[in-house]
């Protein structure tokens, strides 16, 4: 199957940035900058922190914006005693769609597992959501010429540990982590081939039907300019933003972009 047959996803992690009111007027920004046709076209997911949750989702509502509301992290249990953590009935409740699992943030400096994003990710879909689970190699992995090795131990550790998948539901995000917050961007030739064996490691898992309706993601430092030609290969479905989605001008880019390459339907 090509990329062009499946539904592109843009989405936007602002991550520790904006309080609720720069999120209350971000969104309303963007809901000027989007329009049904873009909807036609990509799916569009923007994920604030817990705080602004609840105030983005209200204004998505009164202003019809056309993008699902995300999460950035989420806890595997439903509730308990776990000090500071957030549980995926919470999110659900609050109209959340999609969870962004083990990104290498929280990877680095919190310490999440693999063993633990593999718990969430089933947790996330347990709840209806749709996990976008982060993979991605380090600066000196690549330059030892083991990128496919690392992302085969995170794809693999991720969907192949145990059952309770609804395997159409994963979106997986790779963000080769010298990318992320560098202004470095994997060219389009790495981005598909690092894309395209995730997607192979993943039919191992979950089957080749699974794998080719699996939507992946590139992240690490898109750009309006670079969004297009990512889009272009068979295996990108979608981009991961980081910085550039904090402002709703040059994310609107970013989604005019890849609906611009996208059949309407
Ligand atoms: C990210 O945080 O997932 C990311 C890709 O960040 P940036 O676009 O800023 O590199």
């Amino acid at each position: 199957m090509t990329g062009a047959r499946r539904r592109p996803l843009v989405s936007g992690n602002w991550k520790m940035h904006h309080d609720h009111l720069a999120a209350i007027r971000t969104m309303a920004d963007l809901g000027l900058r989007l329009d049904a046709e873009d909807a036609a076209r990509v799916d569009v997911s923007v994920h604030p922190p817990f705080t602004d949750l609840r105030s983005a989702q209200t204004v998505m509502e009164d202003r019809s914006v056309p993008v699902f509301l995300g999460a950035q992290h989420c806890h595997h249990r439903d509730e308990g005693a776990f000090t500071g953590e957030i549980a995926p009935p919470m999110l659900a409740r609050l109209g959340v769609s999609y969870v962004i699992v083990g990104h290498s943030e929280r990877r680095q400096h919190f310490g999440q597992s693999d063993e633990d994003v593999a718990r969430t990710l089933r947790a996330v879909q347990r709840h209806g959501m749709t996990p976008i689970i982060c993979v991605g190699e380090t600066g000196e992995e690549r330059e030892q010429g083991a990128t496919e090795e690392r992302l085969t131990a995170q794809v693999t550790a991720s969907l192949g540990s145990a059952g309770g998948l609804t395997a159409s539901a994963i979106v997986v995000a790779y963000e080769p982590i010298w990318a992320i917050g560098t202004g470095k961007t994997a060219t389009a030739a790495d981005a598909q081939q690092a894309c395209a064996h995730i997607r192979a490691v993943a039919a191992g898992c979950i089957g080749q039907e699974a794998a080719d309706q699996m939507r992946v993601q590139y992240g690490g430092s898109v750009k309006p300019e670079s969004t297009s030609e990512l889009l272009a290969c068979p295996d990108v479905d979608g981009v991961l933003v980081g910085g550039a989605s904090l402002d709703a001008a040059s994310f609107a880019d970013i989604v005019h972009a890849a609906a611009s390459g996208a059949p309407r339907r």
